[in-house]
């Protein structure tokens, strides 16, 4: 799926669940930030002269870029002259508002070629499917008696400070990492739905520090 048919939910009746989509910062701004009702709302709102009308378009972006219009901004012995303009001026494109709503920002380095054949470690995929299932169990559970929300992200407002409210300790962590990273409200309120989701993962009734220091974790890349 390009960015270009994402776009175009804003006008048609499409509901998407989910998609993949390649963000690239050498598309138009103007198309990039059209991404940013949909994925705060869920819905697209046209309006004419007279009528409004509301498209659902709930659904579960992940997107990549390059770190920079090179490509090669990790590596020192293959980067462009330009380090680090040429990655600030590259993701400088995308916009502050537009980043600010992607919950979870992973950077994913080079692979080296020494570990193309290694063996895998760490969890099966089977065993984080699992996991999940569970997770959205619980999540299905919490939200029984709200038809209209299925899982933690949908949860807003009072709802929200009741189930995602963390320990004395995660609040404190919280606090002092929203002064220092700078975070809007709207990326503190993710961070609280992040945080919650992981402590599903865990099974953890509490939202403690180490989920809140994990879900923070996610928003500390080059470009927070
Ligand atoms: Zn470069």
């Amino acid at each position: 799926m390009t960015c270009g048919e994402l776009t175009g939910i804003a006008y048609g009746n499409r509901v998407f669940s989910w998609c993949v989509c390649y963000i690239s910062p050498e598309f138009a701004r103007a198309v990039l930030e059209t991404l940013r009702q949909p994925i705060e709302t869920g819905d697209v709102v046209i309006a004419r002269a007279n009528a409004h009308v509301r498209y659902p378009c709930k659904f579960l972006l992940v997107a990549a870029a390059n770190p920079c219009k090179c490509g090669y901004l990790p590596d020192p012995a293959r980067a462009c002259a330009r380090v680090p303009e040429c990655g600030v001026d590259y993701l400088g494109r995308i916009s502050g508002p537009l980043m600010d709503r992607f919950d979870l920002r992973v950077e994913v380095p080079p692979v080296e070629f020494a570990d193309l054949d290694s063996v895998p470690t760490g969890e099966d995929t089977a065993s984080v499917a699992a996991r999940v299932a569970r997770a959205r169990q619980i999540q299905t559970e919490r939200f029984a008696e709200h038809p209209r929300i299925r899982v933690n992200a949908d949860a807003e407002g009072a709802l929200l400070d009741r189930i995602a409210a963390p320990d004395a300790e995660g609040k404190a962590l919280l606090l002092g990492a929203a002064e220092r990273l700078g975070l809007s409200a709207r990326g503190y309120h993710r961070v609280l739905r992040v945080a919650r989701t992981i402590a599903d993962l865990d099974g953890a009734r509490d939202i403690r520090r180490p989920h809140l220091a994990e879900a923070l974790s996610f928003r500390l890349t080059a470009r927070a």
